[in-house]
């Protein structure tokens, strides 16, 4: 049995579990007159295995745990980075490097990612750069490189379809994920206008909305995913003007995650992602910094 899916031309996505909500996510196949291609591979992958059995290409729009679940069972295919991702696929040490999180969080890390995503190094990945393309056969595959959540972030544009894959711009109530030594959040500021003026007529993202087909929806939950960013800007800012601190105490406090969700990289990605803000903020001349404590104000 499979999934839930949706179709349109040479593509089929199947959903994940809860539309592909972390950790699962969305499986897209593109099926060419002559290659069969894979757009990264959630941990639905593993349930897909007679439908991916055939796959000649994995591109990954971006390497994570989560969208490498189903590498394991697919050592016949080719496998595609974006290059800034490539070491990230291509060993563990590069993926450790990609996180950038303390030893003993990395540490804790790859045992979770093994037991949970059936993690496995890709040695034999291959890179491509902005632009690349793949020619299936009366469908090609368009990168076009959209950086922030993870440096070598790239959408995938299927044409003719007009169907893009936009991965982790995943259009959450969460908002954009940018808590890893290789991610940025001017970067994905960038990447957030960007991904406007792609010529798509749908959007697919790798988690929870699925699939998008109204391009007034699309740039309604675009803007609503990128106000997160900023709404989390103006709650530290908020945060300092009542009660100066330093990166220690906010991280503490929490901007992105609850308090009380607790999983091994939270830390960590909390941290990364606060003193971007205070970067920003610092750049703004919205707060200034004094012996470690950030305050508010120029
Ligand atoms: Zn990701």
């Amino acid at each position: 049995m499979n999934p839930a899916s949706f179709e349109k031309g040479a593509l089929t996505v199947y959903f994940g579990e809860k539309s592909g909500k972390y950790p699962d996510g969305n499986q897209v196949v593109v099926r060419g007159r002559d290659t069969l291609a894979a757009f990264d591979t959630p941990l639905v992958a593993n349930r897909l295995r007679e439908v991916l059995a055939p796959t000649d290409v994995v591109i990954l729009g971006h390497m994570h745990e989560d969208h490498g679940a189903g590498l394991h069972f697919l050592s016949g295919a080719r496998v595609y980075a974006h290059e800034a991702d490539l070491e990230a696929t291509r060993s563990w040490a590069g993926l450790a490097r990609h996180y950038g999180y303390p030893a003993e969080v990395l540490e804790a890390m790859r045992g979770k990612i093994e037991r949970q995503f059936h993690y496995v190094e890709r040695p034999d990945a291959m890179g491509y750069s902005d632009g690349a393309l793949w020619d299936l056969g009366g469908t090609r595959v368009r990168a076009i490189h959209m950086p922030g959540h993870t440096s070598g972030h790239c959408v995938l544009l299927v044409e003719p379809e007009g169907v893009a894959f936009i991965g982790d711009i995943d259009l959450s109530s969460f908002g954009p994920y940018y808590g890893d030594a290789t991610s940025s959040l001017e970067q994905f500021r960038r990447t957030l206008r960007a991904v406007r003026d792609i010529p798509a007529v749908a959007w697919v993202t790798s988690h929870h909305k699925g699939v998008v087909t109204e391009r007034e929806t699309f740039l309604a939950l675009l803007d609503a995913f990128a106000a997160r960013l900023e709404a989390r800007e103006d709650a530290i800012a908020a945060h300092l003007a009542a009660q100066p601190a330093t990166l220690d105490e906010l991280v503490a406090h929490r901007f992105v995650y609850p308090r009380g969700y607790e999983d091994v990289f939270i830390e960590a990605a909390e941290r990364r992602t606060i003193a971007q803000h205070l970067a920003s903020l610092l750049r703004a001349g919205r707060v200034r910094l004094d012996s470690g404590r950030y305050f508010a104000g120029s």
